[in-house]
């Protein structure tokens, strides 16, 4: 990094990091659409793919909007490294493949993204790997699984969709104690909020798809952390190939330059409809740690700089009543993408946690009433009155 940003805020690394101008001088970020590149002479083609001249061989290995992005999401996660990838999911998987092996065992959190935890148990699983899922918050969970074979813990703070907050020092305490690493799904707080490596987690995982890109355009993940271990994930993906396109990369390094000021507002929308909800008769529960009588709010507090988007709620009724509602809304979308700056609205039982079996959801607290909103930038004045339709509708 340019040693003026050595010190920078965040603010500043958000627009300024990565950037390394071409000949043309260019003052906003290019993005360069090539496969391969071209070397000046046949000794310096041989220097490159020997590693030992620096500059790109071929778009699998390195791209100069890639590495700009790279360079920005490590440098506001206060990392060493980052790696991009094609997807968040892709973030996920190249981190295991890199960093486990046959027999060896991993503690993943009960609540994490649903497609994690079928990667987990299903694919990780065939290859040998055990798992054991936890309850997100119950740290004598997460020490009674600990085992000779602990190689990976694995989880999200807070948690989709009940807003559970974990404690990333004693998580991370223990995962030294294990001589695990811990990898922390840093999707819904942004760096913007919060920093894992700083409260000593090995390794952030990022779907970009979400609040990084923040207008919903497009698909990408990023592995970020110390070049240690970073450098294994980046060599699976150079071999395996599930790698960042430049026109992703640059979407995403812009949407970073934004990324402090959108989760803050993304966050101030939130609590208001999050107070506004509690108020209401027609409503049985809000879940969002920015309320002071959320179990996960002043952890919440000391390790996160805001709450969030991301906020759910039970209705007073049934299945057919959280319906309803969901289809008396006309600004929220229906869709089950969150990270937006339109606000989305689903309905996790029969959607995204459509998959858990009955008693599962019923231990993750996903009731057939619940209801998932991912507060976007629309004034919340609207957004109140949209609430108010689907009370109404009750
Ligand atoms: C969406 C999501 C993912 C998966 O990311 P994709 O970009 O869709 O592959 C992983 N973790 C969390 C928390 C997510 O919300």
């Amino acid at each position: 990094m340019m040693d003026f940003l050595e010190d920078a805020e965040l603010d500043t690394l958000a627009i300024r990091a990565g950037i390394q101008r071409g000949p043309e001088g260019e003052h906003s970020e290019p993005i360069f659409t090539t496969s391969s590149y071209v070397f000046k002479s046949a000794a310096e083609a041989a220097a490159r793919f020997a590693g030992n001249s620096p500059g790109n061989v071929y778009s699998r290995y390195t791209n100069p909007t890639v590495r700009l992005f790279q360079d920005r999401i490590a440098a506001l996660e206060g990392a060493e490294s980052a790696v991009a990838t094609s997807s968040g999911m892709a973030a996920i998987l190249s981190t295991c493949m890199a960093h486990l092996q046959s027999g060896d065992h991993v503690i993943c959190s009960r609540s994490v993204f649903g497609t994690t935890t079928v990667w987990f148990t299903r694919y990780m699983e065939k290859f040998g790997v055990k798992v054991s899922l936890v309850p997100l918050t119950d740290l004598d969970a997460w020490r009674s699984a600990v085992t000779p074979k602990t190689k990976l813990m694995f989880l999200e703070t807070p948690s989709n969709p009940l807003c559970e907050v974990a404690d990333l020092g004693a998580l991370s305490a223990l995962a030294k104690q294990a001589n695990s690493l811990l990898v922390v799904d840093n999707c819904f707080c942004t760096p913007a909020l919060q920093r894992p490596l700083e409260l000593g987690a090995d390794l952030v995982v990022h779907s970009a798809t979400k609040y990084l890109d923040g207008q919903g355009r497009c698909l990408g993940g990023a592995v970020v952390g110390s070049t240690e271990l970073v450098d294994p994930v980046l060599a699976f993906i150079r071999t395996c190939g599930p790698t960042m396109s430049p026109f992703n990369a640059w979407v995403f390094a812009k949407g970073l330059e934004t990324l402090r000021l959108r989760m803050e507002a993304h966050s101030s929308n939130a609590l208001k409809l999050a107070e506004y909800l509690a108020a209401r008769p027609e409503v049985e529960k809000v879940f969002y740690a920015g309320l002071p009588d959320h179990p996960g709010h002043e952890l919440a507090k000391k390790q996160q700089r805001a709450f969030g988007g991301v906020m759910s709620f039970r209705v007073k009724g049934d299945k057919a009543a959280a319906w309803r509602f969901i289809d008396a809304v006309r600004i929220m979308s229906l869709t089950a993408n969150l990270g937006d700056a339109k606000t989305t609205i689903v309905h996790p039982a029969t959607t995204t946690h459509g998959r858990l079996a009955p008693e599962e959801k019923q231990a993750a607290g996903i009731t057939d009433n619940l209801i998932r909103v991912s507060v976007g930038l629309e004034s919340p004045i609207d957004l109140i009155k949209d609430l108010d339709r689907g009370l109404a509708a009750l």
